[in-house]
């Protein structure tokens, strides 16, 4: 199975069924984020759906879980292949996202979505999780939430690139691991990515799915940029 997920970091519906259109068959799905999502609302993630795409709604969601569960039942309603929550939102609150996710698919006669936990942002290093007061290091405290997402009936995870491998050691060969952050070797360093790896070394670390964004939604041709990645996994 093909683990590329493109992101859809576009403003527009036009431009994300566009993108969508040209790259179908060439990667494994499409994940679609708070901007277009704002902008678009569930429409867009029918239509998605409707023309036969995996689609993974990155929403993060945290909150209350009693507000939680109602807002994965209603993403389960558009058609989700899979859903994030924080995992900083604690145990209890995702539970209630699994359950949800589960009675709502039951409901509805469709596959349960894959319901996939936030560690720490990529974007926090030390000394910012030490403002919110985690003191304990990234990588502690990635393992802990993993292993709370785990135990709170996630499915998985998303990890930066850098915590894959410990993670699919810690987690087992069950557990989904999401990675963003992949860049070619050529690609690496041009852009806001800083902790980065190459596509075929992220799977090789554990990684089941990789989200990649504008190595190829950038790209001239964004399909034949698709089709290299994915032929450097099956090469690999
Ligand atoms: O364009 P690029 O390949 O950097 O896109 C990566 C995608 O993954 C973006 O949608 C970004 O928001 C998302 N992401 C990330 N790092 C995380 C979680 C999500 O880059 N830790």
């Amino acid at each position: 199975m093909n683990p590329i997920l493109v992101a859809l970091d576009v403003p527009d519906a036009a431009r994300a069924l566009a993108l969508a259109d040209a790259l179908r068959g060439a990667v494994g799905g499409v994940k679609i984020g708070k901007e277009l999502f704002t902008a678009e609302g569930p429409a867009v993630v029918r239509a998605l759906v409707e023309r036969g795409d995996r689609v993974f709604l990155d929403l993060k969601f945290h909150d209350i879980p009693n507000t939680v569960a109602g807002a994965v039942r209603t993403a389960v309603a558009t058609g989700a292949w899979m859903i994030n929550v924080h995992a900083s939102g604690g145990a209890a609150m995702m539970r209630a996202a699994a359950d949800a996710a589960g009675d709502a698919a039951a409901r509805l006669g469709r596959a349960r979505p894959l319901v996939i936990g936030v560690t720490v942002l990529t974007s926090l290093d030390e000394a910012a999780l030490a403002d919110v007061g985690v003191t304990t290091g990234v990588m502690p405290q990635v393992l802990r939430l993993a292993a709370l997402a785990q135990a709170s009936g996630l499915d998985g995870v998303v990890a930066s690139p850098l915590e894959t491998a410990a993670l699919r050691r810690a987690c087992g060969p069950d557990f989904t691991i999401v990675t963003p952050g992949v860049r070619e070797a050529a690609q690496a360093g041009s852009d806001d990515q800083a902790r980065t790896m190459g596509p075929a070394d992220a799977v090789a670390a554990g990684a089941s799915y990789l989200v990649i964004g504008r190595p190829i939604t950038a790209a001239p041709d964004p399909r034949a940029a698709a089709e290299r990645i994915a032929h450097t996994l099956a090469a690999s």
